[in-house]
């Protein structure tokens, strides 16, 4: 082993590419990647790709085990399996999220939330990364602005202050229309990406969410009776792969009125070419749930809201109108995309569920066990509930119904109205339920890992990717996972008290 290289990188996602393309003199091991070329560094960067490497060997293409919130569905859930790892793959969907959700985090391991880029008001603008909020301007833009406003939410100048409640622009980071990965946005020319493992003074360990506590767990590292089970001697006994949790969602599809006048995807009249840019979404709803609709969910889960969310309005829920019968991958239910149809996703950002990873064998080519316990609680189900309640509600406006008939349920359900029953959304949300891609928690900051991203009790082993994040945060991570993979490159190279 040469003695050039201080550091091992064990992964060449989201993280791995900002540690090693920006700051360190470092291998990239991307043990995952067979016959690597630096054209598959970032797959398909054209606009609206993203949704097409689905199912392909770009991804990592996971199934849970029967999950019972999801009528004992095994739920599609994915990662990417390519240099920029899910930057490479992901919608481009820039969410920084509440700020409460990070002053929470900063106190659960006894630090104040200091966010270094927050001015010019509240954003940075050195940074490789770039954004950009509500460029392409969709037929129905106005249209569906006025039916969110009718609704009764309120229109937020700027979801990414840090304060995301009511309709903002949607934002996304493709660049030139192009998606915009990490392995493309932080360059790739002072690192040596390698498929097999070597030794260096420090190994830091990005390999997602899913991967990362398998890895760790293999080395004898994680739950002692876990380890046990599989005749691993026990090094560290640390509760690797527990805490697992996720954003679900499902979408329902609303029929149009008029789809002549080229109002979505599919329709020959929908032909501007900047609509093909970027993800078609105007607007972004983020929307909190009434302490009186959680209390009693939490009391039944035997958990008071204070416990579960902290003090105050939390965002629980973000609601999309998309000019497409958009769904995530692994729902049971989809319409072609032939100009009738848009759709309202709804996601559950804050999920109080805790899932796990567990070994299937001790072979490091096999896949874990990915239970992440989906819609496994009272309050899980509240809120999901209210969020399809909302969408619901913002189409049987006034406005809406003057783009849209109706909503359009798959064969053997009931439309879904205001009148609709909470067994009526359960049995649905049960169907079209699917993972929003934000698998995290699985070697939390806190319980795992010291502030600095080290194991605790292990000198030279650090792990940084979406696993350390110990709770949900109401977001989409990329935007955090960005700003935690800089400030621990920061950290390592001693840039910070
Ligand atoms: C399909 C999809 C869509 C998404 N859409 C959005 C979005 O629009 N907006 C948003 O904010 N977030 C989105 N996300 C989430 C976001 O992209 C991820 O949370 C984030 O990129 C995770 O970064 P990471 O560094 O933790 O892991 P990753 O970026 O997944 O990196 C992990 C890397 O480790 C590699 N690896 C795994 N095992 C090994 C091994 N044994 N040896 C070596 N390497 C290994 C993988 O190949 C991969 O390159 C999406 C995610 C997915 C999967």
């Amino acid at each position: 082993m040469s003695s050039d290289y201080e550091y091992i990188i064990v992964g060449g996602g989201t993280v791995g590419c900002v540690l090693a393309l920006s700051y360190l003199s470092c291998r990239l091991s991307g043990g995952s990647l067979r016959g690597w070329s630096p054209k598959l560094f970032c797959r398909d960067h054209e606009p609206n790709r993203g949704s097409h490497l689905r199912g392909t060997e770009a991804e990592y293409n996971w199934k849970t085990v029967p999950q019972p919130g999801h009528g004992n569905r095994e739920i599609d859930t994915q990662n990417g399996k390519i240099l920029s790892g899910s930057s490479g793959v992901n919608c481009g969907l820039w969410m920084r999220g509440h700020s409460a959700n990070y002053d929470a985090w900063a106190s659960h391991v006894d630090r104040k939330h200091r966010d270094l880029h927050a001015s010019r008001e509240v954003h940075g603008f050195d940074r490789p990364i770039s954004t950009f909020a509500g460029l392409r301007n969709y037929p129905l833009k106005t249209n569906v602005f006025n039916a969110l406003r009718q609704s009764g939410l309120k229109f937020n100048p700027d979801g990414n202050s840090g304060t995301p409640f009511g309709i903002s622009l949607f934002t996304d980071n493709w660049k030139n229309n192009l998606r915009q990965s990490a392995g493309l946005a932080y360059g790739l020319s002072q690192t040596d990406v390698f498929t097999s493992t070597m030794v260096a003074r420090e190994v830091i360990v990005c390999s997602g969410a899913i991967k990362s506590p398998q890895i760790l767990t293999l080395s004898g590292r994680g739950p002692k009776e876990h380890l046990e089970s599989f005749g691993i001697p026990t090094l560290s006994d640390l509760p690797f792969g527990q805490n697992l949790h996720d954003h679900i969602s499902g979408s329902l599809f609303w029929k149009l009125r008029d789809p002549e006048n080229g109002l979505a995807i599919g329709s020959p009249n929908f032909n501007h070419p900047k609509y093909f840019t970027g993800m078609p979404f105007d607007w972004i709803a983020t929307i909190t749930v009434p302490d009186e609709t959680l209390a009693p969910a939490a009391a039944a889960d035997g958990h008071s809201i204070d416990t579960l969310f902290g003090t105050g309005p939390r965002a629980h829920v973000e609601m999309l109108t998309a000019y497409a019968p958009i769904a995530s991958a692994g729902t049971l239910y989809r319409l072609p995309f032939d100009g009738t149809h848009i759709a309202t996703p709804v996601i559950l950002l804050l999920p109080p569920g805790r899932g796990q990873i567990t070994l299937a064998s001790t072979d490091a080519a096999d896949d874990p066990i990915i239970d992440p316990q989906y819609l496994s609680s009272e309050v899980d189900r509240a809120i999901t509930r209210k969020e399809v309640r909302a969408a619901v509600c913002v189409m049987e406006t006034s406005e809406a119904s003057t783009f849209v008939e109706h909503e359009t349920p798959p064969a053997g359900f009931p439309r879904l109205t205001s009148a609709s029953t909470d067994a009526e959304i359960d049995a649905r949300l049960a169907y079209i339920g699917a993972s929003f891609f934000q698998n995290a928690g699985t070697m939390a900051m806190g319980s795992v890992l010291e502030t600095d991203c080290k194991i605790k009790g292990i000198a030279a082993l650090r792990v940084c990717d979406a696993s350390i994040l110990p709770f949900p945060i109401a977001s989409h991570y990329q935007t955090g996972i960005y700003g935690i993979a800089e400030a621990t490159a920061d950290i390592i190279l001693g840039n910070t008290s």
